[in-house]
């Protein structure tokens, strides 16, 4: 077994039409993540958790946001294509546990539907916990969204 960390952040754009995206959930009516691909920053955290597991490296390096490929992707599917790659490499998704920290918006509505699309995407018991930051720093100023994201993995 291996365990691996993620972590992202991606600060609220400026763009009124950018749709927030977390956890392959659409959040029409809430202000959105500026990024190149979709900006979930909850799939990015976790897919770098199974990279780190996995030794396969980074999100950046696999996916570069200086790729037009991968302009306004859906994370969902970088998702799914670091899962294939560490299955090509062995590994099998154990389970994962993710925390994001957001003043706004309330994410508690959202859970379990955030919980289903990643179980989906990696095949294992995915857990997702909000927090807030307590109005401390950029994210406590909601200037932006973080995640942790730990995920282990076994051998096939
Ligand atoms: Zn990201």
């Amino acid at each position: 077994m291996r365990v691996g960390h993620g972590f992202d952040v991606h600060p609220f754009s400026d763009d009124d039409g950018r749709l927030l995206v977390l956890g392959g959930e659409r959040l029409p009516g809430e202000r959105g993540l500026a990024g190149h691909s979709d900006a979930d920053v909850l799939a990015h955290a976790v897919a770098d958790a199974i990279l780190g597991a996995a030794g396969l490296g980074d999100i950046g390096s696999h996916f570069p946001d200086t790729d037009p490929a991968w302009e306004g992707a859906d994370s969902m599917g970088l998702l799914a294509a670091v899962v294939s790659l560490a299955r090509e490499a062995g590994w099998t998704v154990g389970n994962v546990d993710v925390t994001v920290v957001a003043e706004v918006p309330k994410l508690a509505p959202h859970r379990s539907a955030m919980e289903a699309n990643i179980t989906a995407v990696v095949g294992a018991p995915v857990s997702v916990k909000a927090t807030r930051a307590e109005g401390l720093g950029s994210l406590g100023r909601r200037e932006g969204i973080a995640c942790f994201a730990v995920a282990l993995l076994e051998r096939t």
